[in-house]
């Protein structure tokens, strides 16, 4: 069993993605993006189809941090019901947030379209996608870069520096001058928050053995609880099933073995289930399980598009567009759904 953070299935069934070069001069720009998982692609994807001379730098590898430990799974709707969504924020906000979930997948159906890739995409009867976090992170990445978007791997902000009119970012060796920063770099990210604004839990995530022909799966991905833990399944190719589990602290419940009883409960047609990959992370909850996108009060000239929560993914595809917003215009009708101060 391959149980490895840093070879999930995602990269196992894609070892031929495109590697980038490391920073090797000082260089400037307009928009420097911190983070190259899935929100720090598709911002530099939005922000290159406005002519923003960007550049994105990622510490490691690009896609290689929750990107590469996700399910894949665009949920159509918010994991908080419309009334408790609803109670945290006015009804109308909720309701543009569930409205906003939909869209984004409709964007990322468009941007699939438009750089000519499948990524494994697919819309459900239950108006749920599915698609490949990995494949889609490196495609949308490379369509930005035949944009003009340059592309730094084992690149690492270390520090920013305000000056008048202009920011600079450092990283060990070199600096890029640039007029504003966006962070997509996910958890890492959370520092530069004052206040504490994320619960992590453990999660742990199987994909199966390749599985004889079965019936049971009406839809290709089910969202369901079983003894108190939260589910998410779905199909892969090959016949392959992924399950991923959180909703507790305590992380001896969520073992490779606990998740094939699960299984077996839930879907009692499918038979001989094993788990090939097996990987653990930390799953990061806020109080209404929406991302936290925008401007952060104090630190101007900086923007963050943080895809954190079950609807990161999708999200991020639709904070890309509020960042793209703040820096042209300084104006989005959505910010305070996102906003940190809400
Ligand atoms: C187990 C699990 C399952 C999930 N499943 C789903 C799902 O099915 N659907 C969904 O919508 N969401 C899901 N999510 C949430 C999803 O993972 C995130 O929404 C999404 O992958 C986050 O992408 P990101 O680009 O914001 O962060 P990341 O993919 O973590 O990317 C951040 C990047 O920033 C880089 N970085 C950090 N610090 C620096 C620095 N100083 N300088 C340069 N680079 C830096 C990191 O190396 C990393 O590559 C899941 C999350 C987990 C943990």
């Amino acid at each position: 069993m391959n149980t490895m953070q840093e070879k999930t299935y995602w990269n196992n069934i894609d070892e031929n993605y495109k590697t980038y070069p490391k920073l090797t001069s000082n260089i400037d720009c307009d928009v420097v993006v911190v983070g190259g998982g899935i929100s720090g692609s598709l911002t530099a994807y939005y922000l290159s189809q406005y002519k923003l001379n960007t550049v994105l730098i990622e510490k490691n590898r690009i896609g290689h941090g929750s990107t590469l430990l996700s399910s894949g799974i665009l949920k159509a709707y918010v994991d908080k019901s419309l009334s408790v969504l609803a109670s945290l924020m006015s009804e109308k906000q909720a309701e543009r947030a569930y409205k906003l979930c939909l869209k984004s997948i409709d964007d990322i159906e468009n941007i699939l379209s438009n750089i000519h890739k499948d990524c494994g995409f697919e819309k459900l009867k239950n108006n749920h996608a599915l698609f490949d976090p990995f494949k889609f992170c490196h495609a949308v990445l490379k369509g930005a870069s035949s944009k003009g978007v340059r592309i730094y791997e084992n690149t690492s902000l270390s520090s920013f520096d305000y000056a008048p009119e202009q920011m600079r970012v450092n990283t060990d060796t070199y600096h890029i001058t640039c007029k504003k920063i966006v962070f997509t770099a996910g958890q890492s990210a959370l520092t530069l928050i004052k206040d504490k604004i994320v619960n992590l839990k453990p999660s742990s995530t199987i994909v199966t053995n390749k599985l004889s022909k079965f019936d049971g799966l009406e839809e290709k991905c089910i969202c369901n609880k079983y003894n108190g833990l939260s589910y998410n399944i779905r199909i892969l190719d090959e016949n392959r099933i992924l399950a991923q589990v959180h909703g507790t602290d305590n992380e001896q419940d969520l073992t490779a073995s606990n998740i094939i009883t699960a299984l077996n409960n839930l879907l009692p047609n499918i038979k001989n289930i094993e788990a090939e990959y097996f990987w653990k992370c930390s799953y990061p909850e806020t109080k209404d399980s929406l991302p936290y996108i925008g401007a952060y009060d104090s630190l101007p000239n900086c923007y963050f598009n943080l895809g954190i929560g079950g609807n990161g993914e999708a999200l991020s595809a639709y904070g890309a567009q509020i960042i793209k917003d703040l820096i042209l215009y300084d104006n989005n009708p959505d910010t305070e759904i996102f906003s940190f101060k809400r």
